[in-house]
Formats: C-alpha cells, structure tokens, sequence
C-alpha cells in the first residue's frame, strides 16, 4: 500500500514539476527579443531547455534520497566487515573508483552529445512535422514530397544515432570491464574469508555474516555511483535550462523611468537609420530619413525584399535600428515603456496569425486587455469587410475556425482570413494603423471596400500601407519608395509621377498590365 501511495505522490509531483517548469520557459520565451526567433541558436537552447527539463529535478531529487540511504547502509556494513579486515572495505572503494570516474565521465559525454545534436534532433522533428502539417499538406501530396521528408528523416536520424551507438558500446565495454575487475576482487576476498573459515578463525555464521556483508557494500558503493552519477546528469541538463533562462531580452527601455506615450495623433520620424538583420552582415534598411505628421496616410512601395516590412519591424520596435534613431513625437521610441508602444499599434502583417479560437477571439486578439467588447468586434469587421461573410457563418462571431480540435470548426478561404486579420489590426484602440500587404489574397473589388472604410473611418490615425497594387497609393498623403533598402523618392502620387523616376515606372508598368487585362 505504501508502494501505491508513493507511486501516486511521484506520478502527481512529476506532473506538477513538468508543468511548473513548461511554464517557466514558456513565460521566459514571452519576454525574449523577436530577433531570437531569427537565430538556430535560440531554438537549440530552447530545444535543450525543454528536453527533459521536466522529470530531470524529481529524478535527481530521489536520486539524492536515495544517496543518502545508500551511504547509511555502506558504513553500516563497512563497520562489520572492518571487525576482520580494514583492507577488504578499502579495496572495495578503491577498486569502485575507475568504475564512478567512468559514469561520470559518460554522463558528460552523453550530455554534450545530446547538447551539439540539438540541430539533428530539431530537423528530425521538422521533417515528421512536415508529412502531417496542416499548412503544406496540399503541397507534400501533390508534389509527392512525404517519402523525400520521410528519407531525409532517415538520414538524419542514421547519424545521430551512429554517433549514440558508438558512444553507448563504449561505455558499455568499460562497464563490462569495470564489473569484471571488481568481480575479481569481490572473488580473493570471498577467498580470503573461507580461507579464514577453513582455518577455524570464523564461525561458519561468520562467514555468512561477512561475506552478505561484503555483498550489501559492493552493490551499495554501485548504487552510490549511479545515484551520484544521476545527479551529476540531472545538473547537466539543468545547466541547459539556467543557460536559457539566462537569455537577455535587448528590447527594453533605454532609460530607467521609461516614459508613457501620449495618446492620440502622432509624429514619427526616422533619422538617419540604418539596420541589419542580428547576425547577419548585409544592411537591409539604409541611411532612411523620413517624417510622418498625425493622421497622414502613408503608402510604402518597392519590389519584394526592398526593406518594406523591415521597416514596420524597426519603427514599431521588434528590432532595434543599427544605426540612427526612431523618434515617435520627438522621443527616441527607445525610451518609451515596451508594452505601452506595443499598445499604440494595430498591425498585420503579411504572415498574419491564423488562430484556432472562434471568430470573435481572432478578432479580439488585437487587443486582448479590453476584453470581448461585442461593438468594436462588429466595428472592426465592418471596417475589414468581414461583416458578410461571418454573418453566413453557422455560429456567427462564435464559429470555431480551423478543424483541428473541433469538428464542427470551419475552413476560411484565404481571403477571409485576411479580413479577419484587418479586423484584428482594427479592434485596438491603436494610434496607428499598420497593414502589411493588407489585401494580398483579396479581390481588387474587396481592396478597394478597405481603403474606402479605412479613409472614412481613420482619419485621425496614422496609417501606413505596405502594398503592391499601386492603385492604394494615389490617395496616401506620402508615398515612400524603398529600393534595396533606400528611401529613393518620396512624395504624393502627383509628385512623383511628376518626377518620372522609379514610382513612376512602377506605377505605368502596373497600369499598363491592368489596361492590358482588361
Ligand atoms: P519587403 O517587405 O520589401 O519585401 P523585407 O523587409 O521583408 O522586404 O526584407 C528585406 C531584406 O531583409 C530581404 O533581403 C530579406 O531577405 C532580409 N530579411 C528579412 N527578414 C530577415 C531576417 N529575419 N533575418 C535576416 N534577413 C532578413
């Protein structure tokens, strides 16, 4: 019976410990920089932290327990066994020390390897993940890629085992070995004690006496090894968890009484910044100075990799310029309070979250601290022009979506989920509005409704667009053209046809291939 109990009781604080720990990482993973997500390095500490970070501290808290009763029981029998021979215990001990400087160095090994191999094991799991990936299904079926996925699986799964193999059979030859030495020496002084028998110096309970004796210190001096061995490995992994707990968060004030934005309309200027992506050599944003006054319209163009996006992530502080300063109302935005200037903006971007929670929370999600304010959530699908299709949903705003743990989930098309998104960038009570390739799976019929509702209902807001149909930008009050990461022109639609320069170009080859179309 008490077997059962103390089974119950580990199994409950195993759970209790795994989860207090998962929710130690996962709340430290809240607090970490986005240019963490950028870096394999972090995945391999976070990867490591996660292995077995859970049931390490309870094995290596029992294992201490049990230390401590082996030590009793070894002096207790060392204590008998001394009454005939000071040397046998010593020869035990000493004959028990390659065996512990073995485990130990093993366990070392095996932690290291476990450690350098985190990229094989996080690749091992990135291919499985693929064959069963809701998101590229589609793909990995018509292309026929899952036994390509499934192959390379293979591969890397041969290495990393042929580097584990090698290690458990040399440890397992000095464990052989080892046992086989001390085997010996248990032999000569079982020998030594029948001899002693045999010579009527011990009674033959002695003999029972000391050589069970004998037995209960070599087995206690080999549980004392792989139970210290044990917490020695425990500390190991627990080292990988310190180390990840231990990641330094950049994006914090640069101030110690970091300040409050003012609500309301806002002056953004960019000066002189400059910017590469951590641990990487290429200047991505270069040398862009620009000013935005309160409630201006701003259109960002440019072809794909020019430094649009990069430069959503610099001014709403994801990342931090490498050079030049961001000032949000004449303040370097690095002085603001992070969580604050987080709340000033309502963003999507062109990778949008999709969620796995009702409409009304997809929805709500841009700015969870209000809570479910059913009003605004009908304002800010009125705004995206979401209203009609959710209205056709069968559970309305309270529809699950995605069919992953409901059956009755439902699939969006492309397009809704963007305007889902919209909504989302709308619910807040953001200052500024940010969208990021807004209306990339939308009709141009669709775009044009959202640049209508945005125009009449954000007038006091600052919006920028990132958007490829140039048609968006002849309204904006500043168009900024990017090209591999400069500011090249900037201006209105008049002004810069006017100039005949790059937007220009752009502009005429886009309507040219509408007229064509049409
Ligand atoms: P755009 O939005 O204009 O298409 P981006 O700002 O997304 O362009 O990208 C600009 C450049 O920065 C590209 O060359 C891209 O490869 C690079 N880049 C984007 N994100 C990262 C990142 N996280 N790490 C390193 N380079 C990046």
């Amino acid at each position: 019976m008490v077997k059962n109990v103390n089974t119950a009781i580990n199994r409950v604080s195993n759970e209790l410990v795994v989860m207090h720990i998962r929710t130690k990482i996962i709340n430290k993973a809240k607090t970490l920089d986005l240019k963490n997500f950028d870096m394999p390095e972090f995945y391999s500490n976070l990867e490591n932290a996660n292995k077995e970070a859970g049931h390490r501290p309870l094995n290596s808290l029992s294992a201490t327990f049990s230390m401590f009763s082996t030590i009793i029981s070894i002096v207790s029998f060392i204590v008998i066994i001394a009454a005939i021979s000071s040397w046998a215990p010593l020869v035990i001990i000493i004959i028990s020390l390659p065996s512990a400087a073995i485990n130990f160095v093993y366990k070392k090994k095996n932690a290291n390897y476990a450690r350098r191999n985190s990229k094989r094991r996080r690749q091992m799991d990135y291919y499985t993940g693929l064959v069963v990936s809701k998101d590229v299904a589609k793909e990995v079926k018509i292309f026929g890629l899952a036994d390509f996925f499934i192959n390379k699986f293979k591969t890397v799964h041969a290495n990393y085992f042929k580097g584990l193999k090698k290690l458990i059979f040399a440890e397992t030859f000095w464990h052989i070995a080892l046992t086989a030495l001390s085997s010996v020496a248990n032999c000569v002084i079982f020998l030594y004690i029948a001899h002693m028998t045999f010579r009527g110096e011990l009674q033959m309970g002695d003999y029972t006496l000391y050589t069970g004796a004998l037995n209960s210190v070599s087995s206690g001096v080999s549980t004392f090894i792989t139970t210290t061995a044990t917490i020695y490995e425990g500390s190991l992994f627990i080292e990988n968890l310190i180390a990840f707990m231990h990641e330094k968060t950049t994006v914090v004030p640069s101030i110690p009484e970091p300040v409050i934005p003012q609500r309301g309309g806002h002056t953004i200027e960019f000066r002189n910044v400059s910017f590469k992506y951590p641990g990487t050599e290429r200047y991505v944003t270069k040398n862009v100075s620009f000013t935005l006054h309160p409630g201006e319209t701003c259109v960002l163009v440019g072809l794909n990799g020019a430094g649009k996006t990069t430069l959503i992530k610099l001014l709403t502080r994801l990342y931090d310029p490498t050079e030049g300063v961001i000032l949000l109302d004449g303040r370097d935005i690095r002085e603001y309070s992070v969580a604050e200037l987080y709340d000033l903006y309502g963003i999507i971007f062109q990778d949008f979250g999709k969620y796995a929670f009702t409409v009304k929370e997809n929805i709500a999600f841009g700015q969870l601290s209000k809570g479910i304010v059913e009003d605004d959530i009908l304002a800010a699908a009125k705004q995206s022009d979401a209203t009609a299709f959710i209205d056709n949903l069968p559970g309305k705003y309270d529809t699950p979506l995605m069919r992953l743990f409901e059956d009755d989930g439902i699939e969006l098309s492309g397009g809704q989920w963007q305007k889902l998104a919209i909504a989302r960038a709308c619910y807040g009570d953001s200052d500024i509005v940010i969208l990021d390739e807004p209306t990339a799976a939308l009709d141009p019929m669709a775009e044009q409704e959202i640049f209508n509702q945005f125009d009449a209902l954000s007038r006091d807001k600052t919006t920028i667009f990132v958007s490829h149909r140039l048609s968006s930008a002849t309204t904006a009050s500043k168009i900024l053209v990017l090209e591999g990461g400069e500011l090249v022109e900037e201006g209105t639609h008049n002004e810069l046809m006017a100039l005949g320069g790059k937007y220009h170009t752009l502009f005429s080859t886009q309507a040219k291939r509408y007229i064509e179309h049409q």
